[in-house]
């Protein structure tokens, strides 16, 4: 089945509000099967939502609008909608009697205006809203196409899209099987990881693939939709199989969880700890590493040791070193690992030091340069030179986390 969305507000259209509804209705509805052909956005204006409404049934079998449910002026949903499919709006007693016990339920009276939403399209079901006072609706239309009109507000639209909507959705759509894959790679870049996997995946019309990028954290994504779970299941294993196989040990995860989650792991099953020491990341890598549930058992803490000041007499840098090295440098990354190691009295260390800029660096080390240091038990040293491309600070950054955690489970495993 083919759907669109139409977000309706003029609110939308501008550069405070984002239309967040369409995202969780398409992750939905493509978990059933159903795929989004187009999605738009429409002021509160009566004819230009009419039209759009009128041109999305050109394309989609199921039409769901979100918004413009409320009681006021600018609330043109069901009107507009009403004109677009030819049909009459009439007044629902019963609807105004339950929104009137609605008010009644939190001490108020309903006002006159609210009567508006007590307007139903011509041979719609009404969908309750548990949360607030538009009620949604649902209207089948001749050649089995289907319009749904959703609350805008996102804490009344997804409960009623959980309990009314979903369902009655899911009773009209054929039976069908789907079978998932997820690997998280770290690593690799994008298009070296994609020129690795592109030659395996592409001749596979099922499963379908998708990559996802953000700053040194790629996420594969395999979907099948099937008749049967037997076969659905088949074709992902075989290509993930295949996927796997390719990737190796880039793989950190099998299940979505993050890459501090699977260094988590893996100290938590060889009972070891974990301090760090972070200088451009200013606490970053720390408050990954805390913001997994547990990881009390495994984190024991960290310093932020920006300037070289706090870099001597948090962890015992040897100003020496920096004065011969820099701050950026593999010495100093080493010196504050084994600082943290002891200091904080932990199986392992992980320390960044670098350039996120705009300004700094050196030649040798420019802007982009991280310096990542591991100390480890029985005297482990190793240091770590990245070059991140410049030009965006919270990405060297965020890249530089990244690199730390991905050393660390390597040097792990
Ligand atoms: P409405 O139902 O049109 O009165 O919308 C009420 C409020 O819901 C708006 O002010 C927005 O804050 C929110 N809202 C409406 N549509 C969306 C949307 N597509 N995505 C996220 N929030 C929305
Ligand atoms: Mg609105």
């Amino acid at each position: 089945m083919h759907a669109a969305i139409i977000a309706v507000g003029s609110e939308l259209l501008t550069h405070t509000r984002l239309d967040t509804n369409s995202l969780y209705l398409t992750e939905k509805l493509n978990d059933m099967g159903v795929e989004v052909v187009q999605k738009l956005i429409v002021g509160d204006h009566r004819g230009g939502l009419e039209k759009a409404v009128r041109y999305a049934l050109e394309s989609a079998q199921l039409l769901i609008l979100t918004g413009g449910l409320g009681p006021t002026e600018d609330d043109l949903t069901r009107e507009a909608v009403a004109a677009a499919t030819d049909r009459a709006i009439h007044f629902d007693p019963e609807v105004c009697a339950w929104l009137e016990a609605r008010f009644q339920s939190f001490g108020r009276t309903m006002s006159e205006i609210n009567k508006r939403q007590a307007y139903v399209l011509e041979g719609a079901e009404v969908l309750p809203n548990g949360r607030g006072t538009a009620p949604g609706q649902w209207l089948s239309l001749p050649h089995n196409q289907i319009v749904v009109l959703l609350p805008g507000p996102p804490g009344e639209m997804k409960p009623m899209a959980g309990q009314e909507f979903f369902p009655r959705l899911q009773k009209i759509l054929p039976p069908l099987a789907l079978a998932t894959a997820t690997f998280r790679v770290s690593g690799i870049g994008e298009s070296d990881l994609d020129a690795l996997i592109a030659p395996i995946y592409k001749p596979y019309e099922r499963p379908v693939t998708t990559i996802l990028a953000k700053a040194g954290d790629i996420t594969v994504h395999l979907r099948t939709q099937a008749t049967t779970q037997t076969e659905a299941d088949a074709l992902t294993s075989e290509l993930a199989a295949k996927i796997e196989a390719a990737l190796g040990n880039k793989i950190y995860s099998h299940d979505g969880s993050p890459l501090e989650a699977a260094v988590l792991r893996l100290l938590e099953a060889k009972g070891q700890t974990v301090a760090v020491a972070e200088s451009l990341t200013g606490g970053m890598l720390g408050s990954r590493l805390s913001g997994i549930a547990g990881a009390s058992k495994v984190f024991v803490g960290g310093f932020i040791s920006y300037n070289n000041g706090q870099k001597q007499s948090l962890l015992g840098v040897d100003p020496w070193a920096i004065a011969e090295h820099t701050e950026v440098s593999e010495e100093v990354a080493l010196q504050m690992a084994v600082g943290a190691q002891e200091r904080a009295n932990a199986h392992w260390a992980l320390s960044l030091t670098g350039y996120a800029g705009p300004d700094g660096g050196t030649a040798e080390n420019p802007v982009g340069t991280v310096f990542c240091g591991i100390a480890g038990p029985g005297g482990f040293r190793k240091a770590h030179r990245f070059r991140y491309p410049t030009g965006d600070r919270d990405r060297i950054r965020q890249f530089a986390v990244q690199s730390a955690l991905n050393l660390l489970r390597l040097t792990l495993i």
